[in-house]
């Protein structure tokens, strides 16, 4: 029985790869559309773990080649990341968000139906919160409104899952809400994949301080923060991975259907305290200016992540600095390799 990671080439599905690997999962077999990522990832995940994932190159929205992917193997959980992820650009191209991040899950569902696959990890993010009054969030806080597309199609992914698991009485589900994940792998060898128009702050960051972009851009100053810049509960990325692992196992054991969990620090730090701390640990002065707020945006949201430790046994390792160093290691292995 298998392992099935959707968006495995991507950044938090590569890392989770990486961590399933080091923690002996044998079976793992990994879905991509390159969409927004590339299939070298795998070269990376090799080098670092040694070991070659068996992949497809897949559109989970076309229901044909996920049927055949079902008939072909036999998966036993998912850890389902494979989605668009941009603010900006879901305000743009919201029917293209709609119908990539609910079309392929709609897929999966139908098929872990008809399969009998019954254990699904599921990537939500804290914009399902939207600008929440009470700080900071527990699973139990009331959603407010979406500000975004993207963020709509998390909440609507959620609730799709609340209902498939009251249909489907063998399904159990795991829910994890993203905060924002950063950094790369400690080696240095595996980040962000690269993208000429990233649209998250800290692949801006690197790319302005390595001369790709001439200025990183602060979408405004004006909230009612501590100064006047957006507050994020920013997370290493490998920490997140560490989650999936001790998700896998807590869902074999879970008492209920479907659970909720927060993956953040618990830290609110601000968009000017993250530029600032990639400026010391790095030694280097980063171009910036603080501009128009950007749509969709949200004030403020940091975690309450007592929940995932207390059921997962999980704790987050790295601090904003560490996250900072690697996101720069990485930076300077894209520009070595390019
Ligand atoms: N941000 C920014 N400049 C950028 C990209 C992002 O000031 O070039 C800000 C954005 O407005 C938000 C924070 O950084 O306050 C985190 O944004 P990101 O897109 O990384 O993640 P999000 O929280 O939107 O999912």
């Amino acid at each position: 029985m298998s392992i099935l990671v959707t968006g495995g080439a991507g950044y938090i599905g590569s890392h989770t790869l990486i961590e399933l690997i080091n923690q002996g999962y044998k079976n793992i077999i990994s879905v991509d559309n390159y969409s927004n990522s590339d299939e070298s990832t795998y070269a990376r995940v090799k080098e670092i773990t040694g070991v070659s994932v068996k992949k497809y190159a897949i559109d989970l929205t076309d229901k044909k080649s996920c049927t055949r992917l079902f008939e072909e193997e036999k998966i036993e959980s998912i850890i389902h990341f494979a989605a668009f992820k941009s603010v900006p650009e879901s305000v743009e191209n919201p029917l293209a968000y709609y119908h990539n991040n609910l079309g392929s899950l709609v897929n999966i569902l139908d098929c872990c139906r008809e399969y009998s696959c019954n254990q699904l990890i599921f990537s939500s993010s804290c914009s399902v919160y939207g600008n929440s009054k009470e700080l900071p969030v527990t699973e139990e806080t009331v959603l407010s409104k979406p500000e975004s597309p993207y963020a709509q199609t998390k909440f609507f992914g959620e609730q799709i899952l609340m209902d498939a698991v009251k249909a489907y009485s063998n399904l159990r589900v795991i829910i994890l809400r993203y905060f924002n994940p950063v950094g790369a792998h400690k080696t240095g060898l595996n980040g962000e994949p690269a993208s000429e128009t990233p649209n998250n702050l800290v692949p801006y960051i690197t790319q302005t301080a390595a001369g790709l972009k001439e200025q990183l851009q602060i979408f405004g100053g004006n909230y009612n923060t501590k100064d006047g810049t957006c507050i994020r509960d920013y997370i290493h990325v490998s920490d997140i991975a560490d989650a999936h692992i001790l998700a896998l196992s807590y869902l074999s054991k879970m008492d209920k259907q479907i659970d909720i969990l927060n993956l953040g620090t618990g830290n609110g730090v601000s968009v000017l305290e993250v530029v600032k701390s990639f400026e010391k640990v790095n030694n280097l002065s980063l171009n910036y200016a603080i501009v128009d707020r950007r749509d969709g945006d949200v004030e403020a949201v940091y975690a309450n992540n007592s929940k995932a430790i207390k059921l997962l046994g999980w704790y987050p390792k790295y601090g904003l600095e560490e996250m900072m160093k690697s996101a720069w290691k990485w930076q300077l292995h894209l520009a070595e390799n390019n």
